[in-house]
């Protein structure tokens, strides 16, 4: 009988595949992590988290294969609902004031008292075109979900060092550039384990706007736009 070693195992624990039963009801993950998922249109990541529960499609299987398993349901839930416009303007003023050098700050949700929080991180060397800080200590309750960062008044997009930064995360990720605009340039992504996925911005000026509606007819998280 083939052995896994304690390593082989340790590392597959992070990312355990699971079938779905295609008449019984899969539980969720009932702790932090994440998991493949089987399902009858291919495959889904789960992922679990104090803040957030999600599912999403991460590959699909080729036409025409047969496979025994069931379906489920794709959904993002934050434990928050929406993260809080008013923080997020909150960071692009300060950012503003220090243009073009770039600073970066975490928006927090403190799941035993429902409150957000922005925290600007302590800049350890900050430049027009690269930044390095320490994040600052959290509460018991409060958990990192937004990851926000300037570009000054460049554009804002993924760079190559934010890719790497955010290689494996699950976060909510926010750059703003062209800070020196009236309306400055902010893009949005949730990353789920590292799989990058667009979230509204500037787009949307009401909540309802904000995010599409998937087919299972879940709301996607979305920004808060009051
Ligand atoms: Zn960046």
């Amino acid at each position: 009988m083939q052995t896994l070693s304690r390593e082989d195992q340790l590392v597959l624990d992070q990312l355990p595949a699971v079938m779905v039963p295609p008449t019984s009801v899969l539980p969720r993950l009932d702790k932090n992590g994440q998991r493949l998922l089987m399902a009858r249109d291919g495959t889904y990541l789960e992922v679990r988290r104090d803040w957030l529960y999600a599912v999403r499609r991460c590959a699909t299987f080729r036409e025409g294969l047969q496979v025994p398993y069931g379906r489920i349901l794709e959904t993002i839930e934050l434990a928050g609902r929406t993260v809080p416009r008013d923080l997020i303007e909150a960071f692009i003023a300060e950012a503003r004031f220090v243009s073009p050098l770039e600073i970066g700050a975490v928006v927090t949700y403190d799941f035993e008292s429902s409150e957000w929080a922005l925290r600007m991180n302590r800049s350890v060397s900050a430049t027009a075109s690269a930044l390095s800080y320490e994040i600052v200590p959290l509460g018991r309750a409060e958990r990192r979900v937004v990851d926000i960062h300037s570009h000054g008044e460049s554009a804002a997009f993924v760079s190559e060092k934010d890719r790497k930064d955010t290689a494996g995360a699950t976060a909510v990720v926010i750059v703003v550039g062209q800070l020196d605009r009236d309306t400055p340039d902010v893009k949005a992504y949730l990353y789920l384990h590292g799989m990058c996925m667009p979230l509204p911005w500037n787009e949307c000026k009401e909540t309802s706007d904000c995010g599409d509606e998937d087919t299972n007819g879940r709301i996607e998280v979305g920004l808060d736009q009051q």
